[in-house]
């Protein structure tokens, strides 16, 4: 029997003893989907203008209790706009966490802002307040902004990021950010439906963003989501989102650089129909973490629970093996048969082409990346 051929039965089990192949996460679409699809071509409103856009936002804001959400085309350009719309500027410091997907570096790194990469919490794979308070020791508030002391840089945001669902020290970042004046973009592209203290991550910073790429929890095949209790950045990301066209009956007036990131209504459509079966997906996937938790506890393998004061919606479930070796052993076994499992992202600060961007100490973020693995997190239909 070969190591770990426990783990890939336990999967099996879960996800379907006949299939070849089972994905690390896959879409599923059981309510309204062809419904609404089939009003969005008959109504010929497939772009950028119809009555899902509206609809798929104002479902995302009552779901996680924000004021106003503005829905573009992805995550990736969801948050960039959001750090444009904070006020984040060519040259500024954008601190972020080394454990993340590239697309949060290259949100920051399409405003011309610098990332600068911090280490993270082992209990919540997400930023660390005690390694943003080193940073923090760095800055200053000169005349109302926060200044990065060694380059005389303006500290022009924070991005925490809620990693594989969990949500990260939140209310202990914010309180710190507050101190010195810089806003915080969460990126909750991973988390929508988690929660810490029963709040939304995603609605504790200045703004946030979700994603609807086809792997995430729910999909709308691409599309991006902010949110925000501020209504005058709502309105901005919103114009922004638009091409910055001035308002008039006939005349093309743009006031600003505008971006072309709204989303169409064929993917709100979409969006709506998934909005509508997230809590059972979420309840669904819990489910199978409660699963998984158990299996492991007899196996020699540490698997993740969430946070304390949490609701995780468990978007990819993760394990830590013990050592680089048995992790590599681990990825070659369970994909050579048919079982989709998936490392912890490259660290940032490692990526060619943002090497030389500066860091901290990132010695968590080290010992999750050489020991993390996610394994197959689907809805189980
Ligand atoms: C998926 C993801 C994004 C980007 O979302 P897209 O919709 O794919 O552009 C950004 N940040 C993180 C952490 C993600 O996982």
């Amino acid at each position: 029997m070969e190591k770990f051929q426990s783990v890939i039965d336990k999967v099996r089990e879960l996800y379907g003893k006949d299939r070849d192949f089972i994905p690390l996460h896959e879409p599923l679409f059981i309510g309204n989907e062809k419904k609404y699809l089939n009003e969005c071509i008959d109504s010929t409103f497939v772009s950028y203008v119809g009555e899902f856009v509206g609809r798929f936002e104002q479902m995302v804001a009552n779901y996680t209790g924000s004021k106003h959400a503005i829905a573009v085309v992805n995550g990736t350009s969801a948050l960039h706009l959001a750090l444009v719309t904070s006020g984040v500027q060519q040259n500024d410091i954008v601190v972020t966490q080394a454990l993340s997907f590239a697309a949060t570096a290259n949100g920051i790194m399409y405003t011309g802002a610098e990332p600068y990469f911090i280490d993270v919490d082992r209990h919540t794979l997400g930023m660390s307040p005690d390694a943003l308070r080193t940073f923090l020791n760095d800055v200053k508030l000169i005349d109302g902004t926060a200044t990065y002391v060694p380059t005389g840089q303006k500290v022009g945001a924070i991005v925490p990021m809620h990693t594989f669902g969990f949500p990260c020290e939140i209310e202990a970042i914010v309180e710190l950010a507050n101190e010195y004046n810089i806003p915080i973009v969460e990126d909750s592209a991973e988390s929508l439906g988690s929660t810490k203290n029963g709040k939304h991550t995603g609605t504790f910073g200045k703004m946030g963003i979700y994603s609807f790429n086809g792997n995430k929890s729910i999909t709308c095949g691409g599309g991006g989501m902010i949110v925000t209790d501020d209504a005058a950045l709502a309105a901005r990301a919103k114009h922004l989102s638009t091409q910055a066209k001035v308002p008039h009956k006939w005349e093309y007036q743009h006031d600003h650089v505008g971006y072309n990131y709204r989303c169409p209504n064929i993917n709100a459509a979409i969006g709506c129909a998934q909005m509508e079966t997230i809590e059972s997906f979420i309840e669904d996937k819990r489910k199978t973490a409660a699963r998984y938790a158990d299996f492991f506890r007899n196996e020699k393998i540490e698997y993740l629970t969430e946070p304390e004061n949490c609701r995780s919606n468990y978007w990819l479930n993760s394990i830590l093996l013990q050592t680089v070796e048995d992790r590599n052993a681990f990825l070659e076994t369970t994909n050579s048969n048919g079982v989709m499992t998936r490392p912890a992202w490259t660290l940032l600060h490692r990526l060619e082409y943002i090497k030389d961007a500066k860091h901290g100490n990132l010695e968590n973020s080290i010992f999750i990346e050489q020991r993390l693995v996610n394994i197959p997190s689907s809805v189980r239909v």
